[in-house]
């Protein structure tokens, strides 16, 4: 999949961009400041709760794949830590207050809408509260690991995969 970025000016000064390959890669280069201008996966952060051999998931409410089923996850804000991020995505999809989430395992997958992002699952054991869905979930649940709907994003049942392995 070839998935290029039209960026017409440097997004930090403002000067001309040209191409050059260097290490092999086709890059941005800004003419002015001479910044490279990288193209990189976008940070995606997971939240995996295990209990009782059942995985929470959250319905997704936005494109892409309205309606189906996923981890609760979301891109990393800037100047986020991971694990806070993924405590907060847990918090707004599902209203799960979580602690102490464990890095399980980082995944990159292409992406139609940005390229290519690059998922960070992290399994949180400790959790309380009832689940309320809210911001990009317009339903959350714990299904059986057995028996779990389909999920679009190959990141997500790798990171599911992997999860299941190490708490099972
Ligand atoms: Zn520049």
């Amino acid at each position: 999949m070839s998935f290029e970025m039209d960026i017409s000016k440097c997004p930090y000064c403002g000067g001309a961009l040209t191409h050059r390959f260097i290490d092999g890669h086709k890059r941005l280069v800004c003419a002015k400041c001479n910044r490279i201008i990288y193209m990189n996966p976008v940070p995606v952060v997971a939240a995996v709760v295990i209990k009782d051999g059942k995985i929470l998931l959250a319905k997704r409410k936005n494109l892409p794949n309205i309606g189906q089923w996923n981890l609760p996850a979301g891109f990393l804000e800037l100047h986020e830590q991971p694990e806070e991020g993924a405590l907060r995505e847990l918090k707004e999809e599902t209203g799960l207050t979580g602690k102490n989430p464990e890095l399980c395992c980082a995944v990159t997958q292409n992406s139609k809408r940005y390229g290519s992002v690059v998922v960070m699952g992290f399994i949180i054991k400790e959790v309380s509260g009832e689940i309320i869905p809210g911001d990009d979930a317009s339903d959350a649940r714990f299904f059986p690991l057995n028996n779990i709907p389909h999920i679009p994003f190959s990141s997500h049942r790798r990171i599911i995969e992997k999860a299941s392995s190490l708490i099972l």
